[in-house]
């Protein structure tokens, strides 16, 4: 079979590998993909959102199945234009993208449902918002309605805090539309991690779980990123939370959607957190997280093209996962998530991939030659190993041999689990 992944970042770096890894794929593109991607598959020149352009591409490849990696083009309704054209993309329609692209619609699918997530209010203005606040007392969490690349969270320590967050983005419209409403919802203290599942026409396969470092400097400190870092799987999160999660959250929210007259085809990905009232929902995206799936994919044992092809045609299939650990480390440039210098030259990783360390590019371009930097977050490195001590050891080995100069990494991802 032929594929095509939309998107151009880590994930959908590691999305293309392990495609272009698969036996039963024959060609791998990527639409719009980036220069260090070349290796894996043949970058296409169109952009996630030209709907048209890509589906006339889909046609004349005659490319059997369009996997959709980012947010955006799903929000904006790809698999719809996709299936009005005869077409299939992978990913949920713009209806039920809503679970990712609007926050309130999933707080009232968890409430009906009786989904357990922290309780909330939502407001479009900001006065009857700085009352609840008073009321709620802090700390507590303001969130803008709508997709904001990951930013639009803010976990106030004081009601100060929370106050100005809600006049930032109601009254600033700090994210545009996205935050004229805020969700306001109570903080909810433990453990996160990352619960992916595969979803199509009510079957579910789960992935193993991982958890992010999304903080950009060392000790969960500093301003809140896309991802500095991530491993699979999380051993303080026992195999009785993950089914519990299944059983409470994943399960449910599948057939809420379906109740809802939203089904959910894609990547349903729920972020969780192990309160002392088991696992709770603190969102949910309606794709693969990256970096989560750079740690995540790599650990899949089945064949992702063979696997793919039995969720749509409606075939059981066993998905088997290894026992092995993974542990990424993102390089990203000076200043992220701030202002970023673009063009500066990347270390020639080659050796790095010889010594069964994997790399997956996100902000990289090749300019006379070599790669240089081309955003905020550059790439990915993971280690592998019979355990996370092992994979830890492996990739943080490797990066130390080279310059990073005008880049920066985390030196402790994985430390919640280390520090157990
Ligand atoms: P999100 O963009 O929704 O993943 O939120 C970003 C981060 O904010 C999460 O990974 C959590 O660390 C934190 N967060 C979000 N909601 C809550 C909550 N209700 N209680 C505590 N922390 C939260």
């Amino acid at each position: 079979m032929k594929v095509l992944v939309v998107g151009s970042g880590g994930r959908e770096h590691a999305l293309a590998r392990k495609f272009n890894q698969s036996p039963s794929v024959s060609k791998v593109y990527v639409a719009p993909g980036n220069d260090g991607m070349k290796q894996d598959a043949e970058l296409v020149p169109v952009d996630a959102l030209n709907f048209e352009v890509l589906a006339q591409f889909v046609k004349d490849q005659e490319i059997d199945l369009t996997f959709v990696g980012p947010e955006q083009p799903l929000a904006e309704g790809i698999v719809d234009y996709f299936e009005n054209v005869g077409l299939v993309a992978f990913g949920p329609s713009k209806k039920a993208a809503q679970i990712e692209g609007s926050k309130s619609f999933a707080k009232e699918i968890m409430t009906k449902y009786n989904i357990p997530t922290a309780s909330y209010e939502t407001f479009t203005e900001v006065a009857p918002a700085v009352a609840y606040i008073r009321e709620m007392g802090a700390p507590i969490v303001v969130k803008a309605d709508g997709l904001a690349a990951g930013k639009g969270v803010i976990v106030a320590e004081t009601e100060e805090q929370a106050i100005e967050a809600v006049e930032d983005m109601i009254g600033n419209q700090m994210f545009g539309d996205s935050s004229s409403k805020v969700v306001i919802e109570q903080f909810l203290d433990g453990e996160e991690f990352s619960y992916m599942s595969f979803v199509h026409k009510g079957q579910i396969y789960p992935m193993v779980i991982a958890q992010d470092h999304k903080r950009a400097y060392d000790g969960d400190t500093g301003p809140n990123t896309g991802g500095m870092g991530s491993y699979s799987p999380v051993p303080q999160i026992s195999d009785a939370v993950v089914q519990r999660a299944y059983d409470e959250v994943v399960v449910p929210t599948v057939k809420a959607m379906e109740a809802e007259g939203a089904p959910f085809t894609g990547i349903l990905y729920a972020g969780l957190i192990l309160t002392e009232d088991g696992p709770k929902v603190i969102e949910f995206n309606a794709r693969f997280g990256d970096p989560e799936t750079q740690v995540v994919l790599p650990r899949m044992e089945s064949d992702f093209g063979e696997f793919m092809q039995a969720l749509m045609n409606e075939e059981p299939y066993e998905l088997r996962w290894t026992d092995e650990a993974v542990l990424g480390v993102v390089v990203a440039a000076e200043g992220y998530p701030g202002d970023v210098e673009k063009g500066n030259p990347l270390p020639d990783l080659t050796a790095a991939i010889e010594s069964n360390v994997e790399v997956y590019y996100a902000g990289a371009q090749e300019k006379d030659g070599v790669l240089v930097g081309n955003g905020g977050r550059i790439l990915l490195l993971n280690g592998r190993g019979k355990d996370l001590k092992e994979a830890h050891q492996n990739v943080y080995n490797e990066i130390a041999k080279y310059n990073w100069d005008h880049f920066f990494y985390r030196k402790d991802i994985g430390w919640r689990t280390f520090n157990k």
